[in-house]
C-alpha cells in the first residue's frame, strides 16, 4: 500500500534551486510520485550564524517505503547532492531532507522521529506545508498548519520566492 509521507527540503549552500530540482528528480526516482509542491521560500539560518540564506520547499511524496528505508533514502540522496559529513551543531548544508509526517504516524525510533520534533516551531516548514496540505491535523498535537502556524513562537519572517519547479533548467 503507498502511503503519504511530507518532506522538508532545504538547501543554503552552492546553487540552492539547482540542488532542489536535482533533489525532486532523486525524490521521484527513488522514492515515489510526487502529489505536491510547495511554493519556495527563503529564510535566514534559525539556531546558527551563516550568511547563507536558505531555500525552502515542503512536498508530498506516495511511496511503498517504510519508515526507516524512507529515512535511509533520503540520507543517500543527501549524500549523493554532496552534503558532508555532519558536525556536532547545525552549520550550512548543501541539502536537508526531513521526514514531516508519514500519514499520521506516530514514530519513535533511536534514528527518527515523526511527526518531526521541531517542526511546530519552524516557519520554515509550517509556511511551505501550509501551501499543501493545510488542514494536515498533527497527530500529537491535533492541530491542523494552519492552527500550528497561529500558535508557532518562531517570529522569523520569510519571503515567498516567485518560481516554481519547473524542471532542469531553473536558474535562480
Ligand atoms: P537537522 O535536520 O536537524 O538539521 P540532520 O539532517 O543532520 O539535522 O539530522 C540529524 C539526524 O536526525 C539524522 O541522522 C536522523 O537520524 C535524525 N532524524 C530523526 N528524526 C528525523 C526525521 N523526522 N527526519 C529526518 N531525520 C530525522
Ligand atoms: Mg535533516
Amino acid at each position: 500500500m503507498e502511503k503519504i509521507v511530507y518532506l522538508s527540503i532545504g538547501a543554503n549552500q552552492g546553487h540552492k534551486l539547482k540542488t532542489i530540482s536535482e533533489a525532486l528528480n532523486l525524490i521521484a526516482k527513488e522514492i515515489g510520485s510526487i502529489q505536491a509542491i510547495s511554493n519556495f521560500y527563503e529564510s535566514a539560518p534559525l539556531g546558527f550564524e551563516s550568511k547563507n540564506q536558505f531555500l525552502n520547499i515542503c512536498i508530498s511524496v506516495s511511496t511503498n517505503l517504510s519508515p526507516t528505508n524512507l529515512l535511509l533514502k533520503t540520507q543517500i540522496i543527501e549524500q549523493q547532492l554532496g552534503r558532508k559529513k555532519k558536525g556536532p551543531n547545525y552549520e550550512d548544508r548543501t541539502i536537508d531532507l526531513d521526514i514531516i509526517y508519514y500519514e499520521n504516524w506516530i514514530i519513535n525510533l533511536p534514528e527518527l522521529t515523526v511527526p518531526h520534533p521541531l517542526l511546530s516551531n519552524r516557519k520554515f516548514v509550517l509556511l511551505p506545508l501550509n501551501d499543501i496540505a493545510p488542514l494536515f491535523l498533527h497527530p500529537i498535537l491535533n492541530l491542523n498548519t494552519k492552527e500550528l502556524i497561529r500558535q508557532s513562537n518562531d517570529k522569523s519572517s520569510l519571503k515567498r520566492i516567485d518560481y516554481k519547479y519547473i524542471g532542469n533548467e531553473n536558474k535562480i
